[in-house]
């Protein structure tokens, strides 16, 4: 095996390790809360809210129908009762019972639009609540899916990391070195020779570095500087 070859395996290694830590960040950020879910629980909770203050404001208008209702008929008692003559005094207790039941009318007409309104509430919950079953459903469905790609990646990871151990042992500690100094500078330090061109800066090289590299020394190109593998 040539070091040229080992540093490219060792850079491919290198290369698998960061793809495999950016994948893990991207799946740790998914995992947590869901903003769907709070957003429908929130929705729900000021529905509910809504529905005890019009099941307060109905039963209320119910109270008020009922008084007057009474009120009605202790009026219509006395005036239907037989008891009073005066004319002055019937006039007054008709003006009185219309006047009771000219309230009640708006009452009934408040009753019947709270009544409305509830029902159109109660709707509104019940598709809340079935649109918070789904989306709880699938978030849970979700975060086990990513915990589950956390823990593979992190599996392959350790792979990587045992590779990269075996690989680096290959290879001795200056021109590990100078990998590590071209990989900063450059990202990648190892460029593949494909047809007598450098992969990394496409220029062509001299065929005394081909013959070089092809023995198996550590040859740099002239232009970009990486180490050159003839693949
Ligand atoms: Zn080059």
């Amino acid at each position: 095996m040539s070091i040229a070859r080992d540093l490219y395996q060792l850079q491919e290694v290198d290369t698998a390790l960061e793809a495999n830590l950016q994948a893990q960040k991207k799946v740790s950020a998914q995992i947590g809360e869901s903003q769907l879910v709070l957003k429908a629980k929130t929705k729900l909770a000021e529905e509910q809210k809504n529905l005890e203050t019009l099941t307060a404001q109905q039963k209320s208008t119910e109270w008020e129908i009922d008084d007057l209702t009474n009120k009605i008929k202790e009026t219509e008692k006395k005036l239907y009762g037989g008891k009073i003559f005066n004319s002055k005094e019937l006039g007054s207790l008709q003006q009185e019972t219309a006047e009771l039941k000219k309230r009640r009318s708006v009452f009934d007409d408040k009753s019947l639009g709270l009544m409305d309104e509830l029902e159109a509430l109660r709707k509104a919950i019940d598709s809340t609540k079935d649109e918070l079953a789904k989306l709880q459903t699938l978030w849970q469905m979700q975060q086990k899916q990513f915990v589950v790609e956390l823990m593979q990646l992190k599996a392959a990871q350790a792979v990587n990391e045992t590779n990269r151990q075996q690989i680096a042992a290959l290879i001795d500690a200056d021109t590990l070195f100078t990998y590590q100094e071209l990989k900063k500078r450059k990202g990648l330090a190892v460029a593949k020779v494909e047809q007598g061109i450098c992969q990394g800066c496409r220029i062509t090289l001299p065929n005394t570095d081909l013959q070089r590299a092809r023995s198996g020394g550590v040859v740099r190109c002239s232009s970009c500087g990486r180490i050159i593998f003839l693949a």
